[in-house]
């Protein structure tokens, strides 16, 4: 979603004649896109503001957006008094105002609903995976999680809204869609004649397009896996084999302090109907360990699930209290030392899944989307269907899709040959 609001906002200072420039001392405005998740990520943007005020010009406007931005307010024009801007990450549309008048102070953390989508000037190039938002904000309310807080309660976009971005996407270089929310799969929107659309929906219409011809969504609530969203990795090949569908915990107990209520009968029923569905399918998942009250037996109980699902690609995090969230007042809560204990020791489980999942990869030949060149410009990533990278030879005219043998495997990538 942030990388989305990136692009957005890069193409907004694009269509005001700005050119981009990596060189915080050339900058005439620098903009931090910031995640509030994890309280880890907030204090590094107040270290990387401090650090941007000593290096910007005099003149340069400089300022945050996004959840940070939502989460402090005016109180990080009091932490960095010379800042120019805060606007949250339903606001950023506003951006031109203090361009407008760079002596004023913006602050705007207003939850705006989709108003931005209306507003933003349209991208004139997609870039090959097109990340489209159908909905903002949530309603689940985990007992962590701060972004019902940031990004506001629950909101999908019109459909007709969701399809023509797509379109446009795919008419301007895009191959690949990612449907974007925070509870994806909850996506409902009602039209005017009372005619209800669904993720499901969407994904009929947008295999349809010829240029498309990868389909992803991120990130998937465990009971909002309707049947319907489920029948279409049987039946649109253009989805990808690969779900995230975070279950957080191992543990029926935590599971319910988080307010996450779904049973873990049920979530390991949605991946055994998955995979009737596309028997190749591969989940991936977000874990948070040392949530408060995870006894050792609850963080056993994570370990087995891992075990279980064998998720080929996870997030894990250790618990960290956020503001304007019930569990940072709950109490039993753990040690650092025990939350890091753990998380080493899920980490290890999972590189090792991965790394057998890697492994079974090798001799088979896959569809890839290139992504880029690696740092060195010696290779390629591609990204297999399971969203693995896949590195290869740099060559003249690769493919944007391409089929690529897996020659070698570790934990955090394949290589190939284009073949
Ligand atoms: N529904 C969103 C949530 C975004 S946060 C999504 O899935 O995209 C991404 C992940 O961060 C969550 O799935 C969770 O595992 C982790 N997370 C959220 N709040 C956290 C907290 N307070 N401490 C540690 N990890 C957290």
């Amino acid at each position: 979603m942030n990388v989305y609001d990136g692009w957005r906002i890069a193409a907004m200072l694009e269509h005001h004649g700005f050119v981009r420039t990596d060189a915080i001392p050339d900058a005439d405005i620098i903009i931090l896109n910031t995640c509030a998740v994890r309280a880890k990520a907030t204090d590094k943007v107040f270290s990387a503001l401090g650090r941007i005020r000593r290096a910007k010009k005099p003149s340069a406007l400089f300022g945050i957006v996004g959840c940070v931005a939502r989460e402090a307010g005016a109180t990080a024009f009091r932490r960095i008094p010379d800042l120019n801007f805060v606007l949250g990450p339903q606001s950023y549309h506003k951006l031109p105002q203090i361009i407008e008048n760079p002596d004023a102070r913006l602050l705007n953390i207003d939850l705006g609903g989709l108003e931005k989508f209306d507003q933003l000037p349209q991208m004139e190039k997609s870039p090959l995976v097109a990340y489209i938002p159908i909905q903002e904000g949530c309603n689940h309310c985990c007992t962590y999680c701060i972004v019902p807080y940031t990004r506001g309660r629950e909101l999908s976009r019109p459909f007709d809204d969701c399809l023509r971005e797509t379109l446009h996407a795919a008419k301007t270089g895009a191959i690949e869609i990612c449907f974007l929310g925070q509870n994806v799969n909850g996506y409902k929107y009602t039209d005017e004649n009372g005619k209800t659309y669904r993720l499901s929906d969407l994904i009929r219409e947008t295999a349809k397009i010829p240029e498309i011809m990868r389909i992803r969504f991120t990130s998937s609530y465990p009971t909002e896996m309707t049947d319907d969203l489920i029948s279409m990795f049987a039946t649109e090949p253009k989805l990808l084999p690969f779900l995230n569908m975070p279950i957080q915990s191992g543990s029926q107990s935590i599971l319910t302090k988080m307010n996450r209520p779904y049973s873990l009968e049920l979530y390991t029923d949605i991946i055994r109907k998955l995979k009737i569905a596309r028997p190749d399918i591969q989940i991936s998942s977000d874990f948070i360990v040392g949530f408060p009250g995870e006894s050792d037996d609850d963080f056993e109980q994570t370990m087995k699930i891992a075990q279980q699902i064998k998720y080929i690609n996870s997030y894990s995090f250790k618990y960290s209290p956020r503001p304007h969230t019930a569990a940072a007042i709950m109490p039993d809560q753990i040690p650092e030392n025990i939350k890091a204990e753990r998380l080493a020791k899920l980490d290890n489980l999972l590189n090792e899944i991965q790394r057998e999942f890697n492994n079974s990869c090798i001799d088979k030949t896959f569809q890839c989307l290139l992504e880029g060149p690696d740092k060195t410009g010696r290779h390629l990533i591609y990204r297999t269907p399971f969203m693995q990278q896949c590195i290869v030879d740099t060559c003249n005219n690769a493919p944007a899709l391409a089929r690529v043998k897996i020659t070698a495997a570790n934990k955090a990538s394949l290589r190939g040959k284009l073949e």
